[in-house]
């Protein structure tokens, strides 16, 4: 067996001790005679998973009491759809738009009502974060709305937006759990688990309680309110049973590293080993504004596709796969997700070093 470095973007790497843990598992969960997929979802034994599932995650985040965590299916891009239809009531929302993700979030507002983007870094294609700190907030705004890393693009919020009281909602899809969090900042905060947490088909939303009502737009399916998955603790319907026992493990796992201010600091030196050589190289560029780079996502070019495309076909021949940017933009993209070993990107930065002498 052999295992490559895998940077990509999402699905994205996970922790080996979960996967070997999970392939042990596979035929029969702790004695029961059976596979966690084969399981009943209304089965004392996966309420059990569910439950310490949901529990380790509250405690990773420190969640306050007043907030349901909520395990949704759809991507992130339902979510897109599911925020304006629960939350647009006076069908006015701000949307700051720092990327693809925040664009297609927008767009998908302006079905239910008036979306307005109140802020951009669309001219300098999205390599930094604008200045959020006085924005034009429209007075009857429902909400505010960021994606708070931007993962195509390497940029992350470093402080939120001031949104002069209104709610603000977030889609941390690319730093989930890559960090600690004040959840009590937002109203509702979600993210697909794809990226840093578990396997593609699980979204987990964080939800004040408040913010979970009847009062949705005309029209929203029942499957598409808040109040639907809140009411029944997640499993209305056949919830994503085996993409949450993963989930789980990555939470133990996590718990076992030392939790969120543990994992902060390793991202942190982790990134710092990539930008660190990036900053010096005269060959690789970094594409983003220094204050605003993401320890999740980060992106490079040479200035010339050609090299690009050579770097990206020999660096995964040496085991350091999908560096490739995403399709939209090009270049290169390095993910360094909880997962990705400091190893790793210190293997991948003497593979770039080597690369640069070897192409100049
Ligand atoms: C990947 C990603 C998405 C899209 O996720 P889907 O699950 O494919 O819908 C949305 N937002 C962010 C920040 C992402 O990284």
């Amino acid at each position: 067996m052999k295992r490559v470095y895998n940077f990509s973007a999402g699905p994205a790497i996970l922790p080996e001790e979960v996967l070997r843990e999970a392939a042990e598992e596979m035929l029969d969960y702790r004695g029961c005679g059976m596979s966690v997929m084969e399981m009943s979802h209304r089965s004392k034994m996966y309420q059990n998973i569910f439950d310490e599932a949901e529990a380790d995650f509250r405690e990773l985040l420190n969640i306050p009491e007043n907030y349901k965590v909520l395990f949704m299916q759809g991507g992130a891009h339902l979510q897109f759809s599911m925020v304006p239809m629960n939350f647009m009531k006076n069908k006015v929302a701000d949307y700051i738009v720092t990327g693809q993700w925040a664009k297609r979030a927008f767009e998908e507002a302006k079905q239910y009502g008036q979306a307005n983007c109140i802020a951009s870094s669309a001219d300098k294609t999205f390599s930094y974060i604008p200045d959020c700190s006085d924005l034009p907030i429209s007075e009857n705004a429902d909400y505010v709305y960021i994606c708070e890393n931007n993962t195509i693009y390497g940029t992350k919020f470093k402080t939120l937006p001031n949104t002069k009281g209104k709610d603000l909602i977030s889609d941390v899809s690319s730093c989930f759990l890559s960090e600690p969090m004040d959840v009590s900042k937002y109203a509702y905060v979600y993210g697909g688990v794809q990226k840093n947490i578990g396997p593609a088909g699980v979204v987990i939303g964080i939800i004040r309680e408040d913010m979970i009502t009847e009062d949705v737009l005309p029209g929203t399916p029942t499957m598409c309110r808040f109040k639907t998955h809140a009411d029944n603790g997640s499993m209305y319907n056949t919830p994503p049973c085996y993409g949450i026992y993963i989930c789980g493990k990555v939470f133990k796992w996590l718990k076992n590293m030392g939790g969120l201010e543990e994992m902060q600091k390793r991202n942190i030196e982790k990134a710092n080993v990539l930008y660190d050589f990036l900053d010096q190289s005269k060959l690789f560029i970094p594409n983003v504004a220094k204050a605003d780079r993401s320890i999740m996502n980060v992106t490079f070019v040479t200035g010339n596709k050609e090299t690009d495309a050579k770097f990206v076909a020999e660096a995964a021949a040496s085991g350091f796969d999908n560096l490739k940017g995403h399709r939209s933009v090009g270049g290169m993209r390095a993910s360094i997700y909880n997962a990705m070993p400091k190893a790793g990107v210190e293997a991948l930065v003497d593979f770039m070093d080597r690369f640069e002498r070897d192409n100049r």
